[in-house]
């Protein structure tokens, strides 16, 4: 989670972590944290937070991250490469097996986190908050941050979509299908391939700009090589 993102009207200088455009270094480390009632420079005035969270933010729910210590991806390095979408759709074993993982997920059991719950009062406040997460676990929605406030970049664990003909079913009657014995439950309609609901394929770009310094020439540059 980058945390803070933006920084208010905190004038240039006023605190150590703001730059020129008010912005706070990201990642930067509390060197001294606030004593409880004391407000950091860089809150005063704040008036819109954006928060880009990852798997990090869930961990503390139970759910392993990628690439951390205990990491799916890090004890096995395999699964990553089984984690595109080429090889999901070309190898039915893959399948199967990513349909016996979503069955075992661990966010089905998962409850949100101090710091989900953290970022749902936010939400709550008067403060223009937008949560945009890599998460599939819905857990910021689950804590209290209304759905038009989560950005989904990878989509949602709950929802189930057709590769063929685009039709979204709940994620839970897919499953219901698999425990019934269907190991590559293929769409009722097409009979074609079902997969997690995600993203338009064509949403290739994520631009991660926390003080947003780099989003006119990044937007200029999509632009000019997407015409039309
Ligand atoms: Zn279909």
């Amino acid at each position: 989670m980058i945390w803070p993102p933006f920084a208010g009207r905190a004038a240039p200088g006023e605190d150590g972590a703001v730059t020129e455009n008010g912005a706070v270094t990201a990642g930067r480390p509390a060197a001294a944290a606030p004593a409880s009632g004391q407000v950091p420079a860089w809150a005063r005035g704040v008036a819109a937070v954006a928060v880009l969270t990852g798997a990090g933010i869930s961990t503390d729910s139970g759910i392993p991250d990628f690439r951390g210590p205990q990491g799916l991806w890090t004890k096995n390095p395999a699964a990553e490469k089984l984690s595109t979408y080429q090889v999901y759709m070309t190898d039915p074993e893959v399948r199967r097996r990513s349909w016996r993982a979503r069955l075992e997920h661990p966010a089905w059991a998962a409850q949100p986190n101090p710091a989900h719950r953290a970022l749902a009062r936010l939400a709550a406040s008067a403060i223009d908050t937008q949560v945009i997460t890599q998460n599939i676990d819905e857990l910021h929605q689950r804590a209290g941050t209304p759905p038009e406030r989560v950005i989904e970049l990878h989509g949602t664990m709950f929802g189930v979509v057709c590769t063929g003909c685009g039709d979204r079913t709940a994620m839970a009657d897919a499953l219901a299908r698999v425990r019934a014995g269907e190991d590559d439950p293929p769409c009722a309609g097409s009979r074609l391939t079902m997969t997690r609901l995600a993203p338009a394929p064509a949403a290739t770009a994520v631009v991660r700009d926390p003080i947003g310094q780099a989003v006119p020439r990044i937007a200029d540059q999509v632009l000019a090589a997407n015409p039309g």
